[in-house]
């Protein structure tokens, strides 16, 4: 996409159906046109004089991508594209995919050093975590303004007070932030989870609008842990990795797999990060009682062994935790759920 100030054009390959294609201009445009607000009328001195031989990053890709990404998807509710129900699928998205980055890594240092070899692997993240970090915090607006403002409006009043051609002072965007809004508050939240190293409480921000995750159960399906969504992503062996409280599967259970252990390939098909769907979907496509072969990496003293386990697949339902509306949510829960997906009214 090349953004312009009050355009943008996008470029496809034209390799997907015709109905994949419609969705997807949808959801790139949503998300690049966003851009000509933010960062374009919106950015620190880092953006406005780029130095394209020699670059300085802003610490603030949490707000230009995050930031954008988040409203590339609210605003579809409010226009109709998507219903409420789709935008908490995606959230719910955001929340499994972050898990695959370091969770404790300050937004605003990554996105400072990313062009450096031990930050460039997070850069992916800003999508998903700095998407939910704008949610908690348009939330969190919402929750002090008593529903009046969210993020929009501190973006829009961002917007009005520098605008394409007034750069801010980039270590001074919170102060402006706290003075759009007239919440120093917003400091706060800004202090912990965005240039801190706190994980964000998303549980904590989605309860307050009347949001819950709630375990379900899916059809049959192959994996390693009956919580799929407990599997994490190793950088360092291009391996999924789970959470030592995980239970087993009933298959890995059946070849002797250990919760420690790291997948490295299934059926000789490996993990890449920029394809991780394949592996899930190869993951998916395999059928009860098929021979599989999976590759690992096994701790053994200081010195790690890859072993192949081999054995036919057993399908066992999982039990996957996602969002949902609360059935019978408070009425101020109700009235900022409202608010937060629909705008003031
Ligand atoms: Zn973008």
């Amino acid at each position: 996409a090349l953004e312009h100030h009050e355009s943008t054009s996008v470029v496809l390959p034209e390799m997907m159906p015709k109905e994949a294609i419609d969705k997807t201009i949808t959801d790139v445009v949503s998300h690049e046109f966003f851009h000509t607000v933010n960062p374009l009328k919106t950015h620190s001195e880092e953006i406005h004089y780029f130095d394209y031989a020699d670059p300085k990053m802003s610490q603030h890709l949490w707000m230009y991508e995050g930031g954008t990404e988040y409203f590339a998807n609210l605003f579809q509710i409010q226009e109709g594209l998507i219903n409420k129900d789709e935008f908490l699928q995606r959230m719910n998205e955001k929340i499994t995919n972050s898990k695959n980055y370091d969770d404790t890594m300050p937004f605003t240092v990554m996105s400072k050093n990313v062009l450096q070899d031990q930050y460039k692997d997070q850069y992916r993240n800003v999508y998903e975590k700095g998407a939910l970090l704008a949610m908690c915090l348009d939330i969190e607006l919402r929750k002090l303004s008593n529903g009046e403002m969210g993020y929009r409006d501190m973006i829009r009043k961002l917007s009005q007070r520098f605008g394409e051609n007034k750069p801010f002072k980039d270590d001074k965007l919170i102060d402006e932030l706290v003075t759009v809004t007239g919440y120093p508050q917003v400091k706060d939240f800004y202090n912990k989870y965005i240039a801190g190293n706190q994980p964000t409480p998303y549980a904590e921000y989605l309860n307050m609008v009347g949001v819950e995750a709630k375990k379900k159960d899916t059809p049959p399906l192959f994996w390693f842990i009956k919580d799929p969504n407990q599997t994490g992503y190793n950088d360092k062996n291009n391996t999924f990795i789970f959470d030592e409280s995980s239970a087993l599967s009933p298959f890995a259970k059946s070849v002797g797999f250990k919760i420690t252990d790291e997948i490295l390939a299934l059926d000789g098909k490996t993990i890449d990060i920029q394809k991780m769907q394949d592996f899930i979907n190869y993951a998916k496509s395999i059928k009860e009682g098929q021979n599989v072969t999976v590759t690992i990496l096994r701790k053994n003293g200081d010195k790690t062994d890859k072993i192949e386990l081999k054995g036919k697949a057993i399908l066992d339902k999982m039990t996957i935790e996602s969002l949902q509306y609360k059935a019978n949510p408070t009425p101020a829960e109700l009235k900022l759920q409202t608010q937060w997906l629909i705008g003031k009214k």
